[in-house]
């Protein structure tokens, strides 16, 4: 017997997924892999090499098992994340199971897109139909230097998305004082140029390498002043918009989301959780409150059992991450808990 196989007291599914502080949980990001082809300097660990898939990653019926049971108590969005999850085999035969569960309203992924330009098509006809693209630079030279990756790939796996019909397609940029602060513009047009949603992000110090980056950190709330210059910015509302506050450019089609987890966090409006590779929910990005799910579901727990577990587990996540307070907390990195 596990030392997490309790006898769990029975509770209402009307009364389900809403955590002690009285957010209700919709949204589930799943990370179907920790590796990655590229080596964003704030997010994954120098020497990181392996490509190898072990025995205790979830396989892609278990991950669709704790979707599903997440889903029957009320979740309706997934965002598949990693790592890079391209690099997972046969990635999008998962994506095709996960469509397959009726209570799921919105699926979408989060890509660096070296791997898009092959794998565009099948994606939108396996059911992804919005994407993320992590994208900091459209200088080569520096885009080597920040990910040790070739831009062409990205911008080309942007364009193959864009062909096979997947939209909205929202680029994320990291934005690094004295790295790529300059360059905010130049993003801000080629968005415009390529229809795309731009979305800025502050560097967070998960795990040592974003803590190394956070001497790189920048204020959004100077982005959006400088940004106010240049640009008539009206403040808007996006569909699963999650925690960015969005601007409209007057005069275009496009709009940017700032996501500010250090300068103005949103925790009171988090309506996630993470599932890791390795079977584990994590209850906040900031935080090690989590509950491990896979020896429950190998050693044979039914599907009832499983979503009792999931409310325990929920009843764990706490109020906030603590990254101004208490940055030297988080030893897991980015690319482990999916981003
Ligand atoms: N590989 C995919 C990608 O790059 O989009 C998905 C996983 S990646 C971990 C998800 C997001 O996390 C990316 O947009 C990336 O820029 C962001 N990220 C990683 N480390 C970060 C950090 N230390 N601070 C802020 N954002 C970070
Ligand atoms: Fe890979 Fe994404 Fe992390 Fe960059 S941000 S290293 S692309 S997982």
């Amino acid at each position: 017997m596990s030392q997490y196989e309790y006898t769990l007291p029975l509770m209402p599914k009307s009364a389900t997924l809403i955590d002690p502080h009285g957010r209700q949980i919709k949204y589930i990001r799943v990370s179907v892999t920790d590796r990655c082809d590229l080596r964003c300097n704030y997010c994954m660990p120098k020497g990181f090499n392996d490509f190898q898939e072990p025995e205790d990653w979830l396989n892609f019926d278990e991950t669709t098992r704790i979707i599903a049971a997440f889903a029957r108590l009320g979740a309706t969005q997934v965002r598949l994340t990693g790592g890079e999850p391209l690099v997972r085999q046969h990635f999008p035969q998962l994506v095709k199971q996960i469509t397959a569960i009726p209570e799921l309203t919105d699926l979408s992924l989060s890509t660096n897109a070296t791997r898009l330009a092959k794998q565009a098509a099948d994606l939108k006809q396996a059911g992804i139909e919005r994407i993320n693209v992590s994208l900091d630079t459209l200088n080569p030279d520096k885009f080597k230097q920040i990910t040790q990756g070739k831009l062409q790939k990205v911008l080309d796996g942007l364009q193959a998305a864009r062909l096979a019909g997947i939209q909205p397609i929202k680029i994320n940029m990291v934005v690094m004082k004295g790295v790529n602060d300059n360059e905010v513009p130049d993003m801000v047009n080629y968005c415009i140029e390529n229809n795309f949603t731009l979305r800025f992000i502050e560097t967070m110090p998960m795990g040592d390498t974003g803590r190394e980056a956070t001497n790189q950190y920048l204020s959004l709330q100077v982005v959006r002043q400088q940004l106010e210059k240049q640009f008539e910015l009206i403040p808007t509302q996006m569909k699963g918009g999650g925690p960015a506050r969005y601007y409209h450019i007057a005069n275009t089609n496009v709009n940017i989301g700032f996501i500010t987890p250090i300068s103005q966090h949103f925790c009171e409006t988090c309506n996630r959780v993470r599932l890791t590779v390795d079977g584990t929910l994590h209850l906040c990005l900031g935080q090690e409150h989590s509950y491990p799910l896979r020896e429950l579901l190998r050693e044979g727990i039914s599907d009832t059992e499983l979503e009792q577990h999931i409310i325990k587990a929920i009843a764990l996540k706490p109020e906030n991450h603590e990254f101004s307070d208490n940055p030297t907390k988080l030893v897991r990195f980015m690319s482990q808990t999916g981003g």
